[in-house]
């Protein structure tokens, strides 16, 4: 909720029961301007616009469309430019990337966040405030989001209290009332941070983004494997299921000749046989700030078929949206890279929730 309404109300007052007026207004109405609140004094609304606050910290700067994705470009109070990313499936599933983020740290080899400076964390406001520009779009077809992944910009656990908080405000009745099984928080292997998500209190899900099946290719693909050993980041995993009783998603990107052949499958089947999970393959889009090939797609069907054959449950991910630079984080290595004056974001794990079938 706005601080400086908060502070306003104290000042002037104001019963506590507005609040949640306010919140009603904001978060089920859908307002765009307090002037829409209809439960509202007129007098309560004047002192609001006096005060000259703005209903949302960030500012819908732009949107495009292409096929059943919408990608949405935010400008922050202190002027980053971040993206969400609506992706409207072919049943009434409405799925909402957000960003964590403004840029990302981690520096996974692929990616060519990896190669860029990060610039800050996104606050919990500026998480929420994403789904709920989307929430407004939607409106209009009078439709509401009904997933949430944080697979756009950034480490979610490298930024995890605003993430924590965001979670349950989404999932919150009071707010977007998303249901928490529909709430999907992606990590590179944050390991202490898994260990707090366990005990975050609501059913909300896990993705883990593993990319290899074995510590040497792991670190060569993402550094923060030295820092968090994937035997850790299992250990962590399996505490994560013991605790919720929840499956994990492994987001694997295939990536032409490094992690994409039998080999690796045999071994990412040893690694998950016995763990309750599933497996997003990922097809790696190439980009010029790194050195790698897409899959053939020969490769790409016999690791999955590999898997599958095997009992691992596995899905390949599709993207979409790819001529507006569809995947996540795309958009802002194309478009935001000038607007933030910093560098590209170009290769992020994406998520589609569509099956492609083969
Ligand atoms: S792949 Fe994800 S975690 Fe790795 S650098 Fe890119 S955005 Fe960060």
């Amino acid at each position: 909720m706005n601080e400086q309404i908060e502070n306003l109300f104290k000042e002037n007052n104001v019963p506590k029961f507005r609040l949640k007026q306010l919140q009603h207004a904001i978060y089920k109405d859908l307002i765009t301007d307090f002037e829409q609140i209809t439960t509202f004094p007129k007098w309560l609304k004047d002192k609001i616009k006096a005060a000259n606050i703005p209903l949302t910290t960030m500012e819908l700067i732009e949107s495009h469309r292409s096929g059943n994705t919408v990608k949405f470009v935010l400008k922050t109070h202190d002027g980053h430019f971040i993206e969400s990313v609506l992706i409207e499936h072919k049943d009434e599933r409405k799925t909402v990337c957000v960003s964590c983020q403004v840029f990302c740290a981690v520096g996974c080899k692929f990616c060519a966040t990896g190669a860029n400076s990060y610039k800050r964390n996104l606050t919990t406001d500026e998480i929420t405030e994403q789904v709920l520009f989307v929430s407004r779009y939607l409106k209009h077809q009078d439709a509401r989001v009904t997933n949430i992944v944080y697979m756009g910009m950034g480490e979610p656990f490298l930024t995890y209290k605003p993430v924590e908080e965001s979670v349950k405000l989404l999932n919150s009745p009071d707010y977007f009332n998303i249901g928490a099984r529909h709430i999907v928080v992606s990590t590179s292997g944050i390991v202490p941070r898994i260990y707090d998500y366990a005990e975050i209190g609501i059913q909300a899900k896990l993705a883990i983004s593993l990319h290899a099946p074995n510590q040497k290719l792991r670190s060569e693909l993402m550094p923060i494997n030295d820092r968090y050993p994937l035997a850790d980041l299992m250990k962590a995993c399996d505490y994560f299921v013991e605790k919720t009783g929840k499956r994990i998603s492994y987001e694997y990107v295939l990536i032409g000749g490094i992690n994409d052949q039998i080999e690796q499958a045999k071994e990412l089947v040893d690694l998950l046989i016995d763990r309750k999970s599933h497996v997003n393959l990922l097809v790696y889009n190439p980009h010029e700030f790194a050195d790698y090939k897409m899959p053939l797609e020969k490769d790409v069907i016999a690791f999955r078929n590999y898997l599958q054959t095997r009992g691992i449950e596995v899905t390949i991910r599709k993207s979409m949206g790819d001529d507006i630079s569809g995947a996540c984080g795309q958009l802002s290595g194309k478009q935001l890279e000038e607007k933030n004056k910093g560098p590209v974001f170009a290769q992020k794990e994406y998520f589609d929730g569509d099956l492609e079938k083969k």
